[in-house]
């Protein structure tokens, strides 16, 4: 366990973090200066203690975990901020994150406005001094805000604030004991193939299109793909997400979801006159028809998926024949007329040994059973599970980029439990807790088909913060699938 040198200069503030800390090593003053590199695993070394808002919005008791201490033209930046800042999130502190200036005299009010208006959140009289005698690999600077925006409270309420922060600083003090033992080298291995695939490269792309060429506001029928900060981005350029037809204006244009709709649902557009742009994946459309095809043929069908899904209600649209099966359990009390023909399908995002238990449970019950031409799990489902099972044994903790509604980014966390190596399921790298990191030497990272690359870079980022990190990808497919866009974007 590596324990972090926590510089707590102020008297009150020492005090509070001794009380704090656990073991983490705690002084007044740097005890020696150390040298760059010099020890292994890597120092981390964090200056403490209070400070004064600059920046108008701050409120006391706020923690300021600083990105950057400026001192004049001089700037040092602080990688390890987002890192740092996560786990005091995780702790349940109210958090900023940004560059803090340290001031060798007391700032005139005219001073404080322009250093705000650079962007500097707060200001402190000694972090500049003290980082300039330490020299630790990872190093940071987290400051609890005294005053902030009630600066005009009457002088009683100020010991009171003070008290506050006070307290706040020994929970700081607690999550520096966390990050401290976070902080250590560390191999990366990335999965390859990881992040978008093409039907979700394809249904976010028509909506950004189709903002373009329609304007908003436009309407999308459910998450475009299940991913939180995509919907938000979206949402900020001006698409309206709703979930049913009902919430979109009669002639408006409305794009649906990767996952499919049922038949009912175009119909529903068609009786509005909506403008529709389908942006269903073709490998969902895929299962549609293999569904249509069976019905036709007069097979009852039995579709393997997960309840509420909402490619699961798109494909149960298509026939009133239809059975949902969640896994083997339910193959029992299926009610099927002597010499009914037996056909299934499967939700294209489940893993594959689940698909694979239900079928074998299906086809020992009828022994004629008969499935999709080509597997209905889809390839980039399939790709991101074998990536993560290559890697699951070399890694002390796999990192999954995804939203915890998004199907096939739940299963690459199953897969990885499966096969024995702990997961933890992130929306970004503000999510992930350094707690987890503490014993992690081998850290796996992947992300669900409908996480952006972007937000697996934040994630190497935070781990950066962390110490050094040795980064490989372990890649057990080349992807070069591509869907054709929706005529009315193209
Ligand atoms: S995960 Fe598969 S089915 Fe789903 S959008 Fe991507 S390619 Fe299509």
């Amino acid at each position: 366990m590596s324990r972090a040198l926590v510089i707590a200069p102020g008297a009150v503030g020492y005090a509070a973090v001794r009380a704090g800390c656990s073991h983490s090593e705690v002084v007044r003053r740097p005890p020696t200066v150390l040298q760059p590199g010099q020890a292994m695993p890597p120092t981390s070394v964090a200056v403490v203690g209070f400070g004064r808002a600059l920046a108008p919005d701050l409120v006391a008791g706020t923690v300021i975990v600083a990105t950057e201490v400026r001192n004049g033209p001089a700037a040092v930046a602080l990688p390890s901020a987002n890192a740092l800042a996560a786990a005091m999130i995780a702790a349940g502190l109210t958090v900023r994150t940004g560059p803090i200036v340290s001031a060798d005299h007391p700032l005139s009010e005219v001073e404080a406005r322009g250093l705000a208006e650079a962007g500097a959140l707060a200001v402190d009289t000694e972090s500049a001094e003290l980082l300039s005698q330490v020299a630790g690999d990872v190093r940071a600077v987290v400051r609890v805000i005294v005053d902030g925006d009630d600066r005009a409270l009457p002088r009683i309420a100020v010991p009171v604030a003070a008290l506050g922060a006070c307290r706040t600083l020994r929970r700081v003090a607690s999550v520096l004991d966390w990050w401290g033992n976070a902080v250590r080298p560390r191999r990366v291995l990335l999965a390859g193939p990881r992040s978008f695939c093409a039907g979700v490269e394809r249904a976010v792309r028509t909506v950004e299109l189709a903002l373009d060429r329609y304007g908003a506001p436009l309407y999308v029928r459910r998450q475009i793909v299940h991913n939180r900060l995509v919907v938000e981005r979206l949402t900020r350029q001006g698409a309206v997400f709703v979930e049913e037809l009902d919430e979109v204006p009669d002639g408006a244009t409305v794009v649906f979801s990767a996952h499919g709709v049922a038949p009912a649902v175009h119909l529903e557009a068609q009786a509005r006159n909506l403008q529709v742009i389908d942006a269903t994946c073709p490998l969902v459309a895929k299962v549609h028809a293999e569904v249509r095809r069976f019905r036709r043929d007069d097979y009852e069908v039995m579709v393997i998926g997960h309840a509420g899904h909402d490619e699961i209600e798109g494909t149960m649209g298509e026939s009133d024949h239809l059975r949902l099966l969640g896994g083997p359990e339910d193959v029992g009390a299926i009610d099927v007329a002597q010499g009914q023909r037996v056909a299934f399908v499967t939700q294209t995002t489940l893993a594959l040994d689940e698909v694979a238990e239900t079928v074998t449970a299906l086809r020992a019950r009828f022994p004629d059973l008969v499935g999709p031409r080509s597997d209905d799990v889809c390839y980039a489902t399939q790709n991101r599970q074998d990536a993560v099972r290559a890697m699951a044994e070399d890694c002390d903790l796999m990192i999954v980029v995804g939203s915890t509604n998004s199907s096939n980014t739940n299963r690459l966390v199953e897969v990885s439990l499966r096969s024995g190596c702990p997961a933890i399921l992130v929306d970004d790298a503000s999510e992930l807790d350094v707690r987890r990191l503490a014993e992690a030497g081998v850290v796996g990272v992947t992300a669900g088909a409908s996480a952006p690359p972007e937000l697996v870079e934040g994630v190497l980022e935070l781990l950066a913060g962390l110490g050094p990190i040795d980064r490989s990808e372990r890649s057990v497919a080349d992807e070069t699938l591509y869907f054709s866009l929706p005529q009315e974007v193209r």
